[in-house]
């Protein structure tokens, strides 16, 4: 398809070709369809091949999200207490001169009491990740760990593998066998879900690897429910019974990894009985799967980051990421393990973020999944200044960060001075001093890279701002001019820092033409080894954790917080997202809530009648951070002694203004610093 188009002014019954923001592997092209300046229609580009011309139900209705009535049209300013959600409108200059004005008075005396807070709201790198950035380095503001979804899956892949890269995802359907581990790929990856039906039609065999019975699990060949946090347990097992059949493919194994004889120690304490009694599951199950991963060629690997949101997370993604060495599945362009492709993306960060504007100062770093600690913390000590203002974009806390009860009054803090841009009023622009309106992907420019396959794509506008709104970057150069910073990388336009994004290492016009351009990819990257690690190999033992004090080689590592049957918190909770919904995205679409109904939580049988517990009741989820309530589902989608609440509802569309994540802890994993969403404990009562 020609991406050719004119000044969106001009616009009138044509066709733009953009990019899917969202945070989804899938990062689909899509073509906007435009009348008299109105979009009117948005659809997948036929002429993409990972988008193959289809979009999942959310962003099918994109118009609905874009013409919303409740978008924020223009600035505003709160005139109630915190929370209530009482603002005024207000102007842009009138808004920009405070917010500069109240930003500068804190830079005064310690600009590391200022801190931006944002993650994949959009995925752009435009809108994400740089005027933004240039703007917070210049200040010198505390720095933000984006920590909040992938960090211990990708920590993990780059001490094995060397960095976020595997197999490419459209060769999926060529495998025979595919374990698909810790992804509900219908709700959340449908274009590698396609992929894995058409390897199906072929005879391919589909293992779903998950604690909850999903969609996906439904349709695969078998399920296998394991508890949360034990999927190192199982892959260790799998490896044990690949060393007891010799199901190995020794020449890549003596040619390509580091640290076989450790590794071959460790898994033969993981017999199928040992793991079987830790994760839950039948010790023949762990014995059949691993005699189908050892004998199956080409045998592929989909995993996803809800298994890694666990203590053990980066443990878990490390153990599973050497399974295709073992058995040499890297050799063939359908073998191997596919993560995420982000690494793949030779994206110039340094010229789109700017460090270099930090000019020697080494701001704190404050980690996004502990916001609620973070604003409670009353400063002093290894924390520095009190946090005294925050801007958030791209991310909605309140609802999303964990232990929810901590995020509320630390953003309710009246002596805290907080900005949100935002497209709705959700639970975090509730709290806002200023709710500043963005613009949606369709109204503005915008390049992303993808961690589920491997093209470039840019966004072009394909209609007007409506009202007032301003796309994130447009606002970030404007507060740099208020605040008087003066350097040129200020005034660079939104299609400037698109084409700076990938240099010369992406061909701009070809984007131009076509709205994406493919990244020059091996099949199959790994077949003759040439792992990106210091060794150049598959690192089953890592000298670089050996060098932090961590284990150098995979194991299980237990969940922080372990159920005790008979004991206060018999119940492990998981937090799966709702199919309709992304994050807390999409959770004001009315005719995507409508299709979610209301907030669940899913109960095994067991345990809701031990409970008194039938489907429909209203339930009271707690544990020692906090409580929710919400509607029971008795099921078995859920396994015993798990259950599932569903995310991720904005608190005011929850019942008694609260969410899952009144339950979750700020703990973080053992690689990457990241959340523990899935590692929580809990009782449930009838309300
Ligand atoms: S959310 Fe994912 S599947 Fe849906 S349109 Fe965006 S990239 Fe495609």
């Amino acid at each position: 398809m020609d991406a050719s188009v004119q000044a969106p002014e001009k616009a009138s019954n044509r066709q733009i070709v953009g990019a899917c923001p969202h945070d989804c592997p899938d990062t689909c092209s899509f073509v906007t369809t435009v009348e008299d300046g109105r979009a009117v229609r948005v659809r997948g580009n036929p002429a993409h091949g990972p988008t193959d011309g289809v979009l999942c139900a959310k962003v099918s209705r994109y118009t609905e999200r874009t013409y919303h009535p409740q978008r924020v049209l223009t600035p505003l300013r709160r005139t109630g207490p915190k929370g209530s959600g009482r603002f005024e409108p207000v102007g842009w200059d009138e808004a920009l001169a405070d917010i500069a004005a109240r930003l500068a008075a804190i830079a005064g005396r310690d600009a590391q009491a200022i801190l931006p807070y944002s993650y994949a709201g959009t995925m752009g790198l435009v809108q994400g990740e740089s005027m933004d950035r240039r703007f917070f380095h210049r200040l010198g503001a505390s720095l933000l760990d984006r920590t909040i979804c992938s960090t211990a899956g990708g920590t993990a892949l780059a001490y094995t593998l060397g960095g976020k890269l595997g197999m490419k995802v459209e060769f999926f359907a060529e495998a025979r066998l595919i374990l698909i581990w810790g992804s509900n790929s219908i709700a959340s990856n449908l274009h590698f879900w396609r992929l894995a039906q058409q390897a199906r039609r072929e005879g391919a065999r589909l293992v779903c690897i998950d604690p909850r019975r999903t969609d996906t699990a439904d349709k695969c060949d078998e399920h296998i429910q394991l508890l949360p946090g034990t999927d190192a347990a199982l892959a260790l097992a799998l490896m044990h019974e690949l060393i007891a059949h010799d199901w190995l493919d020794h020449d890549y194994i003596e040619r390509h990894t580091l640290g076989w004889p450790a590794l071959k120690e460790r898994a033969q304490l993981w017999n199928p009985e040992r793991a079987a009694a830790v994760c839950g599951v039948p010790a023949q199950q762990i014995r059949d799967l691993a005699r189908a991963y050892g004998t199956t060629r080409p045998a592929a690997i989909r995993l996803n980051y809800g298994m890694q949101r666990v203590h053990g997370g980066g443990n878990a993604v490390r153990a599973i990421a050497c399974l295709p060495a073992l058995t040499g599945a890297w050799r063939h362009r359908a073998g191997g393990v596919l993560l995420s492709s982000g690494g793949h993306f030779p994206v110039d960060r340094a010229t789109l973020q700017r460090p270099d504007l930090l000019a020697g100062r080494a701001p704190r770093t404050i980690n996004m999944v502990q916001i609620g600690d973070a604003l409670l913390h009353p400063g002093g000590g290894d924390f520095g200044p009190r946090l005294e203002a925050l801007v958030v974009y791209n991310s909605n806390p309140v609802a999303v960060a964990p232990e929810s009860g901590k995020v509320v009054q630390g953003f309710a803090r009246e002596d805290l001075f907080t900005v949100v841009l935002e497209h709705f009023m959700t639970d975090t622009a509730d709290h806002a001093d200023y709710v500043l309106p963005a613009t949606t992907q369709l109204e503005h420019w915008d390049i992303h890279a993808a961690y589920g396959h491997t093209d470039v794509l840019l966004n072009r506008p394909a209609i007007e701002p409506p009202g007032q709104a301003r796309s994130n970057a447009a606002v970030f150069r404007e507060l740099a001019a208020r605040m008087g910073f003066d350097e040129p990388c200020f005034a660079d336009s939104d299609e400037a820092l698109c084409r700076q994004a990938y240099g010369d290492a992406v061909k701009w016009d070809e984007l131009l033409a076509h709205g994406f351009a493919s990244l020059p990819v091996p099949d199959a990257p790994f077949a003759e080894g040439g792992f990106p690690t210091p060794s150049g190999r598959c690192e089953f033992h890592s000298a670089a954790l050996a060098a932090q004090g961590q284990d150098g080689l995979p194991d299980h590592v237990p969940n922080y917080e372990l159920p005790v049957p008979g004991g206060r918190y018999p119940l492990a909770m998981i937090s799966p997202p709702a199919r309709n919904f992304l994050n807390s995205s999409f959770v004001n679409v009315q005719s995507l809530r409508d299709m979610e109904g209301e907030p669940l939580l899913e109960i095994h049988p067991q345990d809701a009648a031990a409970r008194g517990i039938a489907s429909g009741d209203v339930v009271r989820v707690f544990n020692d951070r906090g409580s929710y309530r919400v509607k029971a589902e008795v099921c078995t989608r859920a396994r015993p002694g798990v259950v599932n609440g569903l995310g991720i509802w904005w608190r005011k569309f929850g019942l008694a203004g609260t969410n899952v994540n009144e339950l979750t802890s700020q703990k973080l994993t053992d690689m990457g610093r990241g959340p523990v969403f899935y590692d929580c404990v809990v009782e449930v009562a009838a309300a």
